[in-house]
């Protein structure tokens, strides 16, 4: 199996440090709103490796952290009057909310707040090696101190300085080096530490919480391709020269999703929240559409792909409800003798194939989808075709498509049956409202909008009409 390493730029074998646990890590969000599916497409990546080394029989432990201490929070909380610790809250259970939602969730998913001192531990053992200095209660690491800094991102010595110059900062001694603990500044949050009161700086977070949970060498990190310089090229900085160890193995970095060839980003303000995606499309839609391209390619996120993802899912569920009989039916037999038998096989081999070849996805779903048409010209023709090659084909989409997230079993549809019950139940409410307020009929509106709250469910009245949301 070959992953494309961004740190020697090339593709490469993968070897685990340990095939027991093999250890990912992956760049999590910044909670100070709710995620969008630019997000999600590097989220996605991560869980499909994960799956991906799970079937090829590898234990996987995967970490996910989520920044809830930043500039970005505090300055949304200053903006709406909350306090950003009660803003990371929300948006941190929304993330995880989402994430569960998408089939994303990691084994762990650790807050930066929640590991304050192991940070502090990490940035004294740097000022005791002399790589890190104080000036006014805030830390700095002193990149002329790591020799193989820009690595990762494989700039050269006079590019970095050139990047790092346009923002001047007098107190630093070299432009390139960064900040690992700022000092304190009324009214922000802070914490006790031995050079004063202050916050993490957000490189540091990631060392210390990729180390706590995975080690000091993990086998893969995952994030998306703005994070290789400075983030990712600074967490190698500081951990690897607290344990002069290699910090990760495998690099990997998720190229942009797009909206009309710009990048998906807040502060583009061309995004998609993931929830609202979630919403209009099942999770195997999405996850479908995400997917159909190699990570390192960038996809652009547009309508006309989600309606053909949409209609190659029906294809695909149309083809497994048809199949599933034969499973309940079917012993088994390992002989390989008839051509649906010889297609269910060289389905199995290419997914494989294209998995390995760092994880080419929009590959491995061709391979399902020839299978799928094989399978539909089978069942029409059907004479002569053994039942147990029905079977096998069944089970080997089934497993096939479980590893990629894009087939969901007869519970969980019933599930999203469920969700999409709740939407047109509740719509319905809002109609009989709406006729309600055209009569004045006050009282009505007002009992419906009450006995919603109490189900959870808020309603707001805009200029365009009533909209809900569920709150918690
Ligand atoms: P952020 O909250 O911006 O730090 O992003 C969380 C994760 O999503 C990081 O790994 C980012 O690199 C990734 N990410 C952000 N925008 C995009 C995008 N448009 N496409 C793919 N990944 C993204
Ligand atoms: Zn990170």
């Amino acid at each position: 199996m070959k992953i494309y390493n961004s740190l020697s730029r090339q593709l490469e074998d993968f070897v685990p440090l340990n095939p027991e646990q093999v250890s990912i890590y992956s760049c999590g969000p910044t909670v100070y709103d709710y995620i969008h599916i630019g997000n999600a497409r590097t989220a996605l990546v991560t869980d499909i490796i994960r799956r991906y080394l799970g079937y090829k029989g590898y234990k996987v432990k995967l970490a996910q952290n989520l920044t809830d201490i930043d500039d970005k929070i505090i300055d949304r909380a200053g903006l709406l009057g909350v306090s950003p610790s009660q803003l990371a809250q929300e948006y941190g259970e929304a993330f995880l909310e989402d994430a569960k939602k998408f089939g994303t969730e990691a084994d762990v998913h650790p807050k930066a707040t929640e590991h304050i001192p192991e940070m502090i531990a990490l940035i004294q053992t740097l000022l005791d090696k002399g790589v890190a200095y104080v000036v006014e209660g805030s830390v700095y690491y002193r990149v002329n101190r790591f020799p193989e800094y820009g690595k990762l991102s494989h700039r050269k010595p006079e590019d970095l300085l050139a990047g790092a110059r346009v923002e001047i900062d007098e107190r630093k001694e070299d432009p390139r080096d960064f900040d690992m603990w700022k000092a304190a500044k009324p009214g922000e949050p802070s914490w006790e530490s031995p050079w004063g009161r202050g916050r993490p700086g957000w490189h540091i977070e990631c060392s210390a919480m990729a180390m706590k949970h995975l080690g000091e060498t993990l086998d893969i990190h995952v994030a998306g391709e703005d994070l290789q310089f400075p983030h990712n090229e600074n967490e190698i900085a500081q951990s690897e020269m607290v344990t002069c160890k290699p910090f990760a193995r495998y690099w990997v970095h998720v190229a942009f999703l797009q909206i009309d060839g710009t990048r998906m980003g807040k502060s583009e303000k061309n995004f998609i929240l993931l929830r609202d995606a979630l919403n209009q499309y099942p999770t195997e839609v999405i996850r479908h559409y995400l997917i159909s391209a190699q990570y390192r390619h960038p996809l652009d996120y547009n309508l006309t792909g989600l309606e053909k993802s949409e209609s190659a899912l029906r294809r695909l569920s149309n083809c497994l409800d048809a199949l599933k009989k034969y499973d309940t039916q079917v012993e088994v037999e390992e002989t390989t003798t008839s051509p649906l038998q010889h297609a269910v096989q060289a389905m199995k081999s290419q997914f494989t194939a294209a998995m390995d070849a760092d994880f080419n996805t929009a590959q491995a779903l061709g391979a399902i989808f020839t299978l799928v048409s094989e399978v539909n010209r089978s069942l029409t023709a059907a004479n002569g075709v053994p039942l147990t090659a029905f079977a096998e084909a069944y089970r080997a989409l089934t497993e096939v498509c479980q590893v990629l997230g894009v087939y969901s079993t007869d519970a969980q549809r019933a599930d999203g049956d469920d969700v999409e019950q709740r939407d047109h139940l509740i719509a319905l409410l809002l109609e009989i409202r709406q006729d309600a307020r055209s009569r004045k009929d006050w009282d009505t509106s007002d009992k419906i909008r009450d006995r919603l709250k109490q189900l959870n469910v808020e309603i707001q009245d805009t200029r365009d009409g009533a909209t809900w949301k569920i709150v918690s």
